[in-house]
């Protein structure tokens, strides 16, 4: 396993946490992301307890795809057993990223799925983003409940929790977060404007389907 390919990954996940910070997506030691190491069946997490904000590239923490440690100081991420079940059930994905995103929390709060009401939404997650069951945090039933839909989506909300997006680059699924909680904000407005009229996904499907 090349060490410059870890540290590149490294200072990508640096990078990108900081900005998800930034856009309040994740606010003090809340939410967690991950990136697997290309060509191995390795990825690198955030520690558990750091903040997103404020991590520097050798806090980082290096697990193997069942969740055990092979690398690093610092304790593993408390959802380490959710991040490691996706990357066993998708050989797509490279990334997982994990935030409390406020309003895209309030939606699995209420229970109500997502939808892609604006059009760029749903080119990106033409069924929108259902919410999953509540699960204790850090559980083996919550990565469970994720593997389960994680299969047909690559967002989900987690009831009174937060939001998982998964994507092939880390770029690629800290975008999809952030359209996640932006198509949250959307939502809300639109429900307030013009009730559940707004919602029926197959008329949507119909409307946007060219
Ligand atoms: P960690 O700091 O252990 O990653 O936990 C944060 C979190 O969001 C748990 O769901
Ligand atoms: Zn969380």
């Amino acid at each position: 396993m090349s060490i410059y390919t870890i540290k590149e990954v490294s200072e990508r996940l640096v990078k990108a946490s900081r900005e998800l910070y930034e856009q309040g997506l994740v606010r003090g030691t809340s939410g967690n992301m991950s990136a697997k190491i290309p060509g191995t069946d390795t990825f690198l997490i955030k520690p558990s307890g750091a903040r997103m904000g404020f991590l520097k590239p050798e806090e980082l923490v290096l697990v193997d795809l069942q969740g055990n440690k092979v690398r690093g100081e610092l304790n593993v991420s408390l959802e380490t057993p959710m991040h490691a079940v996706v990357y066993r059930a998708r050989s797509d994905v490279q990334a997982v990223v994990h935030t409390h995103a406020p309003m895209a929390t309030s939606f699995g709060i209420a229970k109500t799925d997502i939808l892609p009401l604006q059009v760029e939404m749903f080119m990106l997650l033409p069924n929108g983003v259902p919410v999953v069951p509540f699960e204790q945090p850090g559980s083996e039933t919550l990565a469970e409940a994720v593997q389960k839909k994680i299969a047909d989506y690559d967002a989900v909300i987690l009831e009174n929790h937060g939001v998982v997006t998964v994507g092939p680059t880390i770029e690629v699924a800290c975008n999809l977060n952030e359209m996640v909680e932006e198509a949250a904000k959307i939502q809300l407005a639109a429900m307030t404007l013009s009730g559940r009229d707004a919602l029926d996904l197959a008329k949507l499907k119909e409307k946007f389907k060219t």
